[in-house]
């Protein structure tokens, strides 16, 4: 229904999505690409020969992370630990870009990384679960950005609408709209963008789930590349 094939991109071996089930949920496209942390026969950028598991990986994308949680990872999260949205925030969040309302876990390396290990394995974010330094085809990068930033909007709004992270003004825009404390990076700001594409999207999938299997891909997609994808 779903699965990866892998193509050639000038000589390196990545991969594409090729999607034959119009109802593909969001778990399916993650049962799909989990495989390829294990895959020594595509190329894989950071790894010193270029092909291996993500298990021997030296550099380990988890050690320069920039990992903000989906919604659902985020429930799934404070579940597992009991703990409330705050007091997981206060833990595990970087307190600099929690002031200016990005929920980034505290990273370099990420605050779950023990002895070169996720313990957070199950529960990890979209983005953690996504993310191969593999090339890939541009529709098929354009559904993963979309399905992050789908979910990372969502648990911001929700967070918002709950009071544990703050809201954004919409009248600075030197700030991004971000609130005043703190100075957004370039890089939060390009992460702000990709966010706020889905800031006022009362269609974001994501909202009043609890799985990932509740959510049909082709409702985080945007329309032209979901054409594209199920007809290659
Ligand atoms: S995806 Fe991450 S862990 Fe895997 S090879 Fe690349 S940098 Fe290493
Ligand atoms: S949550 Fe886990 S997979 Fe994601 S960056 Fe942290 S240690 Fe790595």
């Amino acid at each position: 229904m779903i699965r990866f094939v892998t193509r050639e991109f000038n000589g390196k071996t990545g991969l594409a999505l090729v999607i034959s089930d119009a109802t593909a949920s969001l778990q399916d496209l993650l049962d799909a690409i989990q495989p390829f942390s294990d895959d020594s026969t595509i190329y894989k950028e950071y790894l010193i020969d270029q092909h291996g598991t993500c298990r021997g990986c030296r550099i380990n994308c988890c050690r320069q992370s920039f990992v903000i949680p989906d919604r659902v990872s985020f429930n799934n999260l404070i579940n597992y630990f009991r703990l409330s949205p705050v007091e997981f925030l206060a833990r595990y969040a970087d307190p600099h870009k929690l002031s200016y309302g990005l929920p980034r876990f505290r990273s370099g390396p990420c605050v779950f990384l023990k002895d070169a290990m996720c313990t957070i394995y199950p529960y990890r974010p979209l983005i953690c679960q996504l993310y191969l330094c593999t090339p890939m085809d541009g529709d098929t990068g354009e559904l993963i950005y979309s399905v992050v930033s789908a979910g990372i909007a969502e648990l911001i709004r929700y967070g918002q609408e709950q009071g544990f992270l703050p809201a954004w003004s919409t009248s600075s825009a030197s700030s991004c709209g971000l609130p005043s404390q703190g100075s957004p990076t370039g890089y939060d700001r390009m992460f702000i963008k990709i966010i706020e594409r889905w800031a006022d999207n009362s269609s974001n999938p994501f909202c009043q789930v609890n799985s990932y299997t509740e959510i049909r891909l082709r409702d985080v997609c945007p329309p032209e590349t979901w054409l594209r994808l199920v007809q290659t």
